[in-house]
C-alpha cells in the first residue's frame, strides 16, 4: 500500500504550489493522502498528528461523516444553482443559522469561497455604504503591521507582511497601517492576553489626524493575528480600537477567518473580547474546511443603509460559487456538528491544558517566546546567524518526520489542533515538538 500509494517524483513539476519552496519541496515532498479525525496518513503510510487544524479550518477534525453525508446528498440533488437573481434553500438556510449566530445585529450573511475573497468583499461594501451615506470621500483603508488578510489585492494592501507585498507594486491606493502589537520584552511569555500594548490603539488616533476622518472608511484587523505568529490582542486594545472608530464614524471589520468557529474557546473572537464590529470576515471552520466557502456578516445598519440606495441591485459585487450548494450543505452540517458535541466549549474547557502544555516547552533551548489564547499558540525561536527562518523550517520538518504537522512562521511555530483533541493527543503534540526543538539546536 505505502509504495503503491507514494506520488511518483516526475508527475511533481507541473504543479506551481502556493506559499512553497517549491523547488526544496520537490525535491523532498512531504505528501498526504488521507485524512480521519485527528489524523493524516503520508504517502508512505505514515500517521501524522495534525496540531493545526488542516491549516486553522478543519475544526471539528477530519472526516466527519455528517458533513461528508450532506456534501454527497447536496451533490446528488442539486450541483448548483446560479448565484445572481436566483436562490436555493441552503443559502437562506445557512444565513439564517449564522446570522443567530454572529455577535449582536452583524445579521445579513454574503457568501464567498475564500477569506481572500471575504476581506475584500468587506473593504467593498466599506467603500458602497459611505458612498450610499452620502461620504464618497471615506476611501481610505486601515490594516495593522504583521496583519494577514488574504492575497487579494485589497487584502494584501491592508495586510502588514513585506514579503506578501514587496512583489506586486502599488496595491491598492490609500491605506495606512497601525503598528503591530508585539514586544518580545514587554509580553514574552505572557498566557492569554498580554497586559502591555492598549495605548497602541491610540495610534488611529494619529493616522485619523494626519488622513481627517472624512477620508477613511474602515480599519480591519484580527482579533488575534494568525499567520504572524498567534500575536494576541493586549488588554483593553480592542475596546480601544472600537471606541476611536466609533468617534470617528469608521467601520470596524474583525476578520475572523481563523478565529471564528470556536478557536478562542468562543463562537467568534469579537464575543471572546466583548467587542461588536461592523462586519466579521469568517471562512475556514464555516465548513470545517470541507468545501471552500466564506462569508461577510455585516451589520444591520449597513444592510439597511445599502438597500435604502436607488431601486435595482444594491451591491455591484458577488462571485459565481457565493453561496454554493455543495458549500451551503457542508456549512449547516458543519454548524450541526459544533453544536451537538458542543465543540466550542470543548475548546474551552481544553485551552488551560493546551496553555499548561504549551508553556511546559518554556527552557528549552533557543525558545525566546510562548504565547496562547483558546485552542491556538505559537512558539518562537531565535534565529540562526545569518539564516533567518532557518531554524523554524528544521523544526517543523523534525516534526512531520517524527508524527506531527504544525505550522511554520519563520522562527516560530505556530498550533492550532483540531477542537476535539484529547489530553493525551495534546500531550503527544508537546512532546514531539519538544524532541524537535531539542534536536535543531
Ligand atoms: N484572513 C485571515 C485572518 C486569514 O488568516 C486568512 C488565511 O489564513 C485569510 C484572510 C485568507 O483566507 P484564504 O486563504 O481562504 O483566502
Amino acid at each position: 500500500m505505502a509504495d503503491t500509494a507514494r506520488t511518483a517524483t516526475n508527475t511533481l513539476e507541473p504543479y506551481f504550489m502556493p506559499f512553497t519552496m517549491n523547488r526544496q519541496f520537490k525535491s523532498a515532498p512531504r505528501i498526504v493522502i488521507s485524512a480521519k479525525d485527528m489524523h493524516y496518513t503520508t504517502d508512505d503510510g505514515r500517521k501524522l498528528l495534525d496540531g493545526s487544524a488542516g491549516m486553522w479550518c478543519v475544526n471539528a477534525g477530519h472526516g466527519r461523516e455528517k458533513i461528508i453525508k450532506a456534501i454527497q446528498a447536496q451533490a446528488a440533488q442539486m450541483d448548483y444553482a446560479p448565484a445572481f437573481q436566483c436562490g436555493h434553500p441552503g443559502a437562506f438556510e445557512l444565513s439564517a443559522r449564522l446570522s443567530a449566530m454572529l455577535p449582536g445585529d452583524l445579521d445579513y450573511i454574503f457568501f464567498g469561497n475564500s477569506g481572500s475573497d471575504a476581506v475584500d468583499t468587506a473593504l467593498k461594501i466599506a467603500l458602497a455604504y459611505h458612498r450610499q451615506n452620502g461620504e464618497a470621500t471615506r476611501t481610505r483603508m486601515v490594516g495593522r503591521e504583521r496583519a494577514y488578510h488574504g492575497v487579494g489585492f485589497g487584502g494584501t494592501a491592508v495586510g502588514g507582511i513585506s514579503n506578501n507585498r514587496k512583489q506586486f507594486g502599488n496595491l491598492i491606493a490609500g491605506v495606512d497601517h497601525l503598528p503591530h502589537t508585539f514586544n518580545l520584552s514587554e509580553m514574552a511569555f505572557s498566557k492569554g492576553q498580554p497586559k502591555w500594548g492598549a495605548h497602541l490603539a491610540d495610534e488611529l488616533e494619529r493616522i485619523v489626524a494626519l488622513h481627517d476622518p472624512s477620508t477613511i472608511a474602515a480599519v480591519i484587523v484580527e482579533p488575534v493575528a494568525g499567520s504572524t505568529g498567534v500575536l494576541v490582542p493586549p488588554e483593553g486594545y480592542l475596546q480601544r480600537l472600537r471606541a476611536i472608530c466609533d468617534k470617528h464614524r469608521l467601520l470596524l471589520v474583525a476578520d475572523e477567518v481563523i478565529t471564528g468557529f470556536g478557536r478562542v474557546g468562543d463562537a467568534f473572537a469579537s464575543e471572546h473580547f466583548g467587542i461588536q464590529p461592523d462586519m466579521i470576515t469568517i471562512a475556514k471552520g464555516l465548513t470545517n474546511a470541507a468545501v471552500p466557502m466564506s462569508a461577510v456578516a455585516v451589520s444591520k445598519n449597513i444592510y439597511e443603509t445599502l438597500m435604502a440606495g436607488p431601486a435595482g441591485v444594491e451591491l455591484f459585487h458577488g462571485y459565481t460559487y457565493s453561496g454554493h450548494p455543495l458549500a451551503c450543505a457542508a456549512g449547516l452540517a458543519t454548524l450541526e456538528v459544533y453544536a451537538e458535541e458542543g465543540l466550542f466549549d470543548r475548546a474551552k474547557s481544553m485551552a488551560p491544558t493546551f496553555e499548561a502544555a504549551l508553556h511546559g516547552l518554556r527552557g528549552l533551548p533557543n525558545v525566546i517566546d510562548i504565547r496562547n489564547v483558546g485552542l491556538m499558540g505559537a512558539v518562537e525561536f531565535a534565529a540562526r546567524r545569518g539564516a533567518p527562518g532557518a531554524r523554524g523550517f528544521d523544526i517543523y520538518l523534525k516534526c512531520f518526520e517524527t508524527g506531527l504537522i504544525i505550522r511554520q512562521i519563520g522562527d516560530a511555530i505556530a498550533m492550532s489542533p483540531p477542537l476535539i483533541i484529547s489530553e493525551a493527543q495534546i500531550g503527544e503534540m508537546i512532546d514531539i515538538l519538544d524532541g524537535a526543538i531539542r534536536a535543531a539546536n
